[in-house]
């Protein structure tokens, strides 16, 4: 890839890391797209799954959904997906059997992966022509939105009963050593 076609690669690619905050910023898993068709953005996208408890409102679908509001399906084939973690299983189907054009993606997914990561869905050759995609575009970005959303997620997350027990366990632990066990049950 030259430096001018990168450039221009880059530029959308920061488009879909601005949805993918946004989704950071409502608690959803900070994944984003933008569709693009001649150098222009049809349709956003960031992941809704955990606002709209629909696991299969992925970032590709959520955008996908407002382009067919103004446009027929076919004008997948005249665009390029960026989205900054590689589409996974589900969703990298739907982007084949609708022939979109490219999908350009920053980190790779490596549980659901369905463009390399895991299942070859864009490449398989039971199925028309192969979907050519390009991986590794501000790679870093994607994963440390990613490192953000679990460590607010953990942050939030009830202290589990059993790192409680654990917890007590280790302050008695001294008395339970030098005191007789009767004693250690009166305290
Ligand atoms: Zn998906």
């Amino acid at each position: 890839m030259d430096a001018e076609s990168r450039a221009y690669h880059e530029a959308f690619m920061r488009e879909a890391i601005a949805m993918a905050e946004l989704a950071l910023k409502s608690d959803e898993t900070p994944v984003g797209c933008v569709f693009v068709r001649d150098g222009n953005i049809i349709g956003r996208g960031g992941n809704e799954t955990n606002r709209t408890l629909n696991g299969t409102r992925h970032a590709e679908f959520v955008a996908l959904a407002s382009i067919l509001q103004s446009n027929p399906i076919t004008i997948l084939e005249e665009t390029d997906l960026y989205v900054t973690v590689e589409p996974c299983v589900m969703c990298a189907s739907m982007l084949r059997q609708y022939r979109v054009r490219a999908v350009y993606f920053g980190c790779w997914n490596e549980r659901f992966g369905g463009t390399g990561g895991v299942l070859n869905i864009h490449s398989d050759p039971s199925v028309d022509s192969p979907m050519p995609v390009f991986g590794g575009i501000f790679r870093e970005e994607a994963i440390m939105l990613l490192r953000k959303f679990y460590v607010q997620e953990n942050e939030k997350a009830p202290e589990p009963k059993q790192k409680k027990t654990r917890e007590l366990k280790t302050e008695i632990a001294p008395t339970d050593i030098h005191a007789p066990k009767d004693a250690a049950t009166k305290v």
